[in-house]
């Protein structure tokens, strides 16, 4: 999980998980602060009905540890009395679950997306060909936190699975300046770069000379995702680093990008505002919320939908509860067994799709239903 989390939602996601052991650090470090984060799990702990039977501390000397007797153990001590021990690989099912990430949802129990083995492997290692186009021997930065979907994918997994090098930065892109992701590109020789549009505008108040100090030679590519990237922060961006920005879209849910441009399969444009065509795999349709039929006509909203089976790495389902996998993902569209992303979108006559924001996020004025 995401190390902001408050005690009570962390209490949640350990309810709904019953997890064996949690493996914490006793703090994270945000913009030069030290984030705590023992108590907060200790108190998550208290609160939970279910208690794990360990807690493995990583200590990195930041915050003060206060031990709980028969639960905590410190992880430096048993990785050294464990150096020597061999252990073997263990042979899984292809569908055998991998990670559960819990949704970003705002209300009730919160959704814990399970992941399969296979098929993630494969989703991810297809993606770093065909959409960002990493090589082995290259060197892939995120600067998302593992704790949130773009993390597990494309800082952990996605890359070492294609054999380039990842880098983990934990930190505010503007400290100790605005140039520090760029020194960490030419110092590391970073070939493609993810981010968020969020992350570019907070760039963009800064001293923009930072964003040409460096060498960026290496750098082939910036990705962006998780919002809508708008075109003067994309134009502003591209022109300054002078590198293509790559928009696409997913969720935590499908695990690796619904859209986006595939240049590893067919070199095509960018447009801007659009995320681009559908992935191979993710058959779909733009559906017309009151009778359920598709639209097929250009420059018309409708809710993007897919028609099953999802690709590789999409979720199995929700974590210890199948109903509401089925209730909450494939029951939305009037007639139709789809998934849908609860996101509203249109797509023009070249197939590019524009995204327009949730189909949840309504306000109710007067009996109209008016979206943001
Ligand atoms: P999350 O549940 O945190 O994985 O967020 C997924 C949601 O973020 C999607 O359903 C979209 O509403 C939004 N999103 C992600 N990527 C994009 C994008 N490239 N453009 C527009 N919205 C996006």
């Amino acid at each position: 999980v995401f190390g902001g989390f408050a005690s009570h939602a962390l209490a949640s996601r350990i309810e709904d998980a019953t997890p064996t052991l949690i493996i914490s650090a006793d703090a994270g470090m945000r913009g030069g602060k030290v984030v705590p984060y023992k108590h907060l799990l200790d108190e998550a702990i208290r609160l939970s009905s279910h208690k794990p039977a360990n807690v493995l501390m990583v200590n990195r000397g930041l915050a003060d540890l206060h031990p709980v007797e028969g639960r905590d153990q410190d992880y430096a001590t048993l990785r050294q009395a464990n150096m020597d021990t061999v252990v073997p690989c263990e042979w899984v099912d292809s569908t055998h679950p991998s990670y559960i990430l819990y949704t970003s949802g705002t209300t009730g129990k919160p959704k814990g997306v399970q992941r399969d083995t296979a098929g993630y492997a494969v989703a991810l290692a297809a993606s770093m060909k065909h959409i960002y186009m990493g090589n082995p021997g290259e060197t892939y930065f995120s600067t998302s936190d593992i704790g949130w979907v773009v993390g597990h994918s494309y800082i952990i997994y996605g890359p070492l699975i294609n054999g380039m090098a990842t880098i983990m930065y934990e930190g505010l892109p503007i400290r100790p300046d605005a140039g520090i992701w760029w020194q960490l590109v030419e110092k590391y020789k970073v070939s493609v770069m993810f981010s968020a549009p969020t992350a570019a505008r907070v760039l963009k108040k800064q001293d923009p000379s930072y964003l040409t100090k460096y060498d960026l030679s290496s750098l082939k590519a910036l990705f962006l995702a998780g919002e809508p990237l708008d075109e003067p922060t994309a134009t502003w961006i591209g022109g300054a680093l002078n590198k293509p920005i790559i928009d696409n879209y997913w969720q935590t849910e499908t695990g690796w990008p619904i859209m986006a441009i595939c240049n590893g399969v067919e070199q095509a444009p960018t447009k801007f505002g659009s995320p681009g065509k559908a992935v191979y795999g993710f058959d779909v349709q733009l559906i017309d919320e009151t009778t359920g039929e598709e639209i097929t006509e250009a420059n018309k909203k409708g809710v993007i939908a897919v028609n099953g089976p999802l690709p590789p790495g999409c979720l199995q389902t929700v974590w210890g509860d199948d109903k509401r996998y089925v209730s909450t993902y494939w029951s939305s569209i009037h007639n139709k067994v789809m998934y849908s992303t609860f996101d509203w979108g249109v797509k023009d006559e070249d197939g590019y799709f524009f995204i327009l924001g949730r189909t949840d996020d309504v306000i109710n004025v007067a009996g109209h239903r008016l979206g943001t």
